[in-house]
């Protein structure tokens, strides 16, 4: 069957009826249908069945990842799977709300972040939910541009075609798209895995980032493109643009300008990690790849050093112990209060968040607000606000007292404050 005709209408293995309305796009493995199941709007991808590799093990891989459940909401997962039609099948799964945006598309510059801060929560969410999935066992196998949906707004994250999600160890015969996959597919030498999955996470990040394929430098730009050159820049001589020692794939003026002024904004530690991920060690042995949970950290301190420029209203990052020149006006930035925390160094300003990742011992959620930080206008001080659920036990000199859910406190150098489990400093 190739198009499904509208109105078709087929049973589903959880006893819903299946109603196709219209499609909504195409994949190189399947077709988007909008339908009406039981009276909910919901999505169907459908196979034909000559496309897969093997479409009986594919068939059964969802039926096992739908009876497993999503690991996060913020996967797009298969929910309920559709009687055969000959060869032909297919599965149900939520409808993409309108304000995700294809990733693809931010990376043309088609769709923008509406904030710095919007940008990197939408590092932070692919990169959680990739650590939630390989927690589970899963590996995505065929990570690339095409499988997220962003909302530019909050940088929330949809993942999508988990169709080829499968338990670590099993392979379904993906070889993944060349640009985003491990070197040591691209040569033959391994299949699609959790650590292969790490060095696709890499390059999502750094096209997130950089807006630039980190593999991409003067070596990709000869005169005539070829199957073996491909093989080459992404499998077996690979080299980071970046390379501090080797400077033979560096960025082309002309053709690397996203990353040529990208790189410099970031802070050195960000830039170090993004060496690492891509070092001649990690593009050859998977055991040198950047984890998920490190990826988290440099992200949420991160996002915690966005700020606004006193003099000309430039974003950029700001450390919270070290002057910082703005890029723009070259004005000096320097904290004069920050939470030192066991993780994390936290500039405080009037704009800054508190999170269970800063107020909880080995925490990594990012998203749970805990504390709100304003400016006093009358005494010209920094004042938190607990906007957590539980108390927290403040130490100022020898005074001491308790700070309870909604109350607020003037921050002052040296304070300490114990968020229940996990103390931090005022500086
Ligand atoms: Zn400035």
């Amino acid at each position: 069957m190739a198009d499904v005709p509208k109105g078709f209408t087929i049973k589903t293995k959880g006893f819903k009826t299946v109603i196709v309305e219209d499609k909504l796009g195409e994949g190189g493995q399947g077709a988007v249908y909008q339908v009406d199941y039981d009276g909910q709007p919901k999505a169907l991808k459908w196979y034909s069945g000559k496309k897969l590799k093997d479409p009986e093990k594919f068939y059964e891989n969802l039926k096992n990842n739908i009876k497993k459940g999503a690991p996060t909401p913020a996967f797009l997962w298969p929910e309920d799977i559709t009687e055969k039609e000959g060869e032909a099948f297919g599965y149900i799964m939520k409808m993409r709300p309108v304000e995700y945006k294809d990733f693809s598309l931010f990376l043309l510059a088609k769709e923008k972040f509406a904030s710095v801060t919007a940008m990197v929560n939408a590092a932070l969410h692919i990169t959680a939910g990739f650590r939630e999935l390989h927690n589970r066992g899963y590996s995505y196998q065929d990570l690339n541009d095409g499988n997220f949906f962003v909302n530019p707004k909050s940088g929330e994250v949809l993942i999508c075609d988990n169709d080829n999600v499968a338990m670590y160890g099993e392979n379904l015969g993906i070889g993944g798209k060349c640009r985003y996959t491990a070197p040591e597919i691209v040569l033959g030498k391994a299949l699609p895995s959790i650590h292969t999955d790490k060095f696709s996470l890499a390059v999502v990040l750094f096209l997130l980032f950089m807006n630039n394929h980190p593999l991409e430098g003067k070596k990709a730009y000869p005169p005539c493109m070829t199957e073996e050159l491909e093989k080459q820049i992404y499998g077996a001589e690979p080299l980071f643009i970046f390379d501090p020692e080797d400077h033979a794939n560096a960025p082309v003026p002309g053709i690397n300008n996203n990353a040529i002024k990208r790189w410099p904004a970031y802070p050195r530690y960000i830039q170090e990690k993004f060496i690492a991920a891509f070092s001649k060690q990690a593009l050859t042995d998977p055991s040198y790849r950047i984890i998920e949970k490190d990826w988290l950290r440099q992200f949420i301190r991160l996002r915690g050093e966005i700020y606004k420029c006193d003099g000309c209203g430039e974003i950029f990052f700001a450390d919270a112990i070290q002057p910082t020149l703005c890029p723009k006006c070259r004005k000096s930035k320097l904290f004069a209060l920050y939470l030192k925390t066991p993780q994390y160094n936290v500039p405080i300003h009037q704009k800054t968040r508190f999170y269970n990742c800063h107020t909880e011992t080995d925490s990594d959620d990012f998203l749970t607000r805990t504390g709100e930080v304003s400016l006093n206008k009358e005494s010209g001080g920094f004042e938190l606000k607990n906007i957590s659920t539980k108390s927290w036990y403040i130490t100022n000199g020898s005074t001491q007292r308790t700070l309870g859910p909604n109350e607020v406190i003037p921050l002052h150098k040296g304070m300490s404050i114990d968020f229940g489990g996990c103390t931090a400093e005022i500086s």
